[in-house]
């Protein structure tokens, strides 16, 4: 039978995966020498079977555990249960990947009403025992009996208001006592502790399963499967006088990640008080002021555990009486700024390699040197500040509550969530926020670490703002009052708040950034190019690290007021003379569009892609428009009408689009391919280097590209002897239907590259419609049919079947053929690391996604 309990002395840091990170990382502290409270850990495993057998302890667990409890009590020399000496414990629990505060804890764990009394007397300390007895009381109650926890903070206050106290320091041990009194009357607490601890291991174990725990692991793709460790520690205390005290440290910054030990820290309160905002913490040079000795065994412990884990710590520590204690290390948390500093310096500093360091910043991280930035300049009145919690720029409608959040934003409001202070209930609401913003709490509290996590802008510990959430509210020190849906803006960086819509700056880079794509690039195998077309997007994507365009949307070249009008008139045309006067305007923008992309992209290749939408895409909806439209090109509006009618496709995603439009309108490629080649053409005189790449879409058969490509090669051939120059260029397909992969061999010939359309490839592969599936997704998400939205991620198993195929037999049939994605799997790291295995030359995606491919393709290849 496999080992389900622990002991501290007995894991280590690489036993995340059994032991849950904080049981690892606590057995890894106790072989160090660490002074950690001793406890034990049950495994991931016995959540595993507890789950198995219908949410039931295995047998023999309690007495597994009890032999490691009797070897705790040896080490801390008291007794779980003994009223004249006892052993406290907390009862913890502890996923393979960290979910901060998404599952539950009970500390304080066996006291009764005999042992309180036991407690109080061995301490010396009444009030502390009392205090630690009704703490425990409400977190027993509403972890493992499931009481509303508001009704007990309701006897404190009535109790409070009775007795003219507001604050819990002035509560004396009677007062705690009558409160107890109380309490019994709301639960019914089982007083044997050995119950108190069965029941508290099953309620752990149980948390694993909580709604918000849940939302948690879907937002941040942690398998169910992982179950959580329990972690069993003997309780010290932070709460126990002002010579106590608890805290929380970073090695780092984990803001800016600046090389400084960072930390907050409260005298005589215990670990939840730091982290839950109740209480706005000191900064940890309060420590060093009034107790250096243990600020230094403090300082000594963080720089040790940064060194031997070879990572920024986020750690968390207590004092009691003046001795020091740490109680948990983990990777912290960081901005993307700050993981980019970090991961750079620590390969400075001798502590990493340049290929961990890649491996250390998540890509979407990155997105943290591409997100808008408060324009100084622009900055209004600030009428509020608070903690830089999280950095950016946002602005949004203030709602009051998560739920507001998410309704809001469901309407596509951009919403800044104001509360108190955050919860992990408020979850869902944070996910859809623009920006954060809480009354209460420090750098470490939850809505910090959260946005930071998320990336998202937070300003926490806003003082001086007065939130009345039932009145929908939030009064400034000043007086003025903002109000639900008022537009406020944050910024993160400088923690503060100001009315109305302040401008934005984009973002911008750093040297470190520099350095670790500089990284990417030299571990990288996978080209990264970029879907663009505009002058403005292919410029943003060559700075940002494009190697060349791989999808140039040609019908989006048409959209502009002035262009839209001659496209119209070309679809509508009733003559061929009149359909030629129009192409021929059609191709001077074209050529004017592509000189300009060949100059930009100086060099490196274009993926031109032929037009691909259903004409009646182009036409106008509005009877204002089409009567615009009529009066514009001078054709009577039944004409327009009946155009419009006729166009119309029942299903126009299997209609007449992609390279069936070259098939039926010969002419507008033919018009497409002139503009193309002559712009190349006009781009080399000028002393340029086009790489044009001619790209068909949407095909299911050679014998579509074979005609294609005639029209093509005619068009290019007449347009060089016009000029008496040459080019070279390449004609290729795009893989977008089943059909096409399923015959790749059949195509191989044909083509000089295949570049997989992955948004039309899923819709086809899935019969999903691309533009209605987000009606149905979430259903299926939440009802666990598919993991992962398809259009998002990738689908391995049924696409990327499709495209293992398709390489495949193409490359047996003809070497040298390029293979590319070009949907918006392109832009998804998860995907790109999927595209480096099958071997493809490159992904394309939106300009500001390169960078973030270009870390993921490196760290596939170095993972
Ligand atoms: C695709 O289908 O994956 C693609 C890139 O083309 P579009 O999104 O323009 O249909
Ligand atoms: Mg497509």
């Amino acid at each position: 039978m496999a080992k389900r309990v622990y002991l501290f002395n007995e894991g280590h840091k690489d036993d995340q995966d059994l032991l849950g990170g904080k049981g690892a990382n606590l057995c890894e502290m106790t072989n160090l020498g660490l002074p950690v409270p001793f406890g034990f850990i049950i495994t991931t495993d016995t959540c595993r079977e507890f789950f198995a057998n219908g949410n039931k302890l295995p047998n023999r667990l309690e007495q597994e555990y009890r032999v490691a409890l009797d070897l705790v009590e040896q080490k801390m020399g008291s007794h779980f249960g003994d009223p004249d000496n006892p052993l406290l414990l907390s009862v913890r629990s502890g996923a393979p990947v960290s979910m901060p505060g998404m599952m539950d804890t009970v500390l304080n764990l066996g006291l009764n009403d005999d042992i309180v009394e036991g407690l109080a007397r061995k301490t010396g300390n009444p009030r502390f025992a009392y205090d630690c007895y009704r703490r425990f009381i409400q977190m027993f109650a509403n972890v493992v009996l499931g009481v509303d926890g508001a009704q007990f903070e309701q006897a404190i206050d009535d109790y409070k208001k009775e007795n003219n106290k507001s604050l819990d320091i002035e509560m004396e041990a009677e007062d705690w006592q009558r409160v107890i009194d109380h309490f019994k009357q709301l639960v019914d607490l089982p007083q044997d502790p050995f119950r108190q601890l069965l029941l508290a291991v099953e309620a752990v174990f149980q948390s694993w399963h909580t709604p918000r725990a849940n939302v948690y692991r879907e937002m941040n793709n942690i398998p169910e499967s992982l179950g959580t460790a329990v972690n069993i520690q003997s309780m010290v205390y932070g709460n126990f006088g002002d010579d106590s005290g608890s805290g929380v440290a970073f090695t780092r910054n984990p803001s800016n990640g600046e090389k400084l030990f960072f930390g907050e820290f409260l005298f005589n309160a215990a670990g939840e008080d730091v982290v839950s905002g109740i209480r706005t913490p000191l900064p940890i040079d309060a420590l060093k002021d009034q107790m250096p000795d243990v600020y230094q065994q403090l300082f000594d412990t963080q720089l040790l555990l940064e060194n031997h884990y070879r990572d920024m710590q986020d750690i968390e520590f207590t004092i009691q009486e003046g001795r020091f204690y740490i109680l948990q290390t983990r990777s912290g948390k960081r901005t993307g700024r700050a993981s980019v500093k970090i991961a750079v310096e620590m390969v400075k500093e001798g502590l990493i390699t340049d290929k961990e360091a890649l491996l250390r910043v998540s890509p979407e991280h990155v997105e943290a040197f591409l997100h808008p930035m408060v324009d100084p300049q622009g900055k209004k009145d600030i009428i509020a500040s608070g903690l830089p919690a999280s950095p950016g720029g946002a602005t949004g409608a203030v709602v009051f509550s998560a739920d507001e959040a998410v309704q809001e934003a469901a309407k596509g409001d951009k919403v800044i969530l104001v509360r108190r202070e955050t919860t992990p209930e408020d979850i869902h609401g944070m996910k859809v926020a623009e920006g954060i913003l809480t009354e209460l709490g420090g750098m470490t509290s939850h809505a910090a670490v959260v946005a930071r996590g998320m990336g998202v802008c937070a300003i926490t510990g806003c003082n001086k703002l007065t939130i009345d959430t039932a009145a929908g509210t939030a009064t400034t020190a000043s007086g003025q009052i903002i109000k639900r849906g008022d537009i406020i803006t944050l910024d993160g960086l400088a923690g503060e708040v100001m009315l109305g819509d302040i401008p934005k700056i984009a973002a911008s880079s750093s040297d470190d950034f520099q350095t670790l794509l500089n990284w990417a690039d030299k571990y990288r195998k996978l080209s990264v190019r970029a879907n663009a077309e505009t002058p403005e997007d292919a410029a943003k994507a060559l700075e940002l690290g494009a190697e060349g365009i791989g999808l140039c949307r040609t019908e989006h070249m048409f959209f502009a007021a002035e262009r839209i009008d001659v496209m119209r008139g070309m679809i509508l045309s009733e003559t061929r003379e009149e359909r030629e006067s129009y192409l021929v305007q059609l191709e001077k923008f074209q050529h004017d569009d592509f000189l300009e992309l060949f100059r930009i992209m100086d060099g490196k290749p274009i993926t031109i892609r032929l037009l691909d939408p259903p004409l009646h895409e182009f036409l106008p909806h509005t009877e204002d428009d089409i009567a615009a439209l009529s009066a514009h090109i001078n054709k009577p509006l039944e004409l327009i009408k009946n155009a419009i009618r006729d166009l119309a496709e029942v299903n126009p995603m299997l209609g007449l689009r992609g390279c069936r439009l070259s098939i039926v309108h010969p002419e507008i490629t033919e018009m497409q391919v002139r503009a193309i080649i002559s712009a190349a053409l006009a781009a080399k005189e000028q002393g340029c280097h086009p790489l044009p790449e001619i790209m068909i879409p949407l095909v299911v058969n050679v014998r579509e590209i074979r005609m294609i490509s005639e029209i093509i090669d005619r068009g290019i051939q007449s347009v060089m002897k016009e000029k008496s120059l040459s080019i070279r260029y390449k004609i290729g397909t795009m893989m977008e239907t089943p059909r096409a992969c399923l015959g790749a061999d059949r195509l191989a010939n044909d083509v000089e590259f295949m570049s997989f359309g992955t948004n039309d490839l899923t819709q086809m592969t899935y019969g999903f419609s691309r533009d209605d599936a987000a009606k149905f997704i979430p259903a299926y998400l939440t009802n666990k049919i598919i993991e992962m939205d398809p259009f998002v991620s990738l689908d391995q198993r049924a696409i990327g079947k499709l495209m293992k195929m398709a390489i495949k037999d193409s490359k047996r049939k003809k070497k040298g053929i390029k293979y590319g994605i070009c949907g918006e799997h392109g832009g998804d790291p998860r995907s790109i690391k999927y595209c480096h295995k099958l071997g493809l030359d490159y992904v394309s995606c939106s300009p500001y996604r390169i960078p973030i491919a270009r870390i993921a393709a490196a760290q596939a290849n170095v993972e």
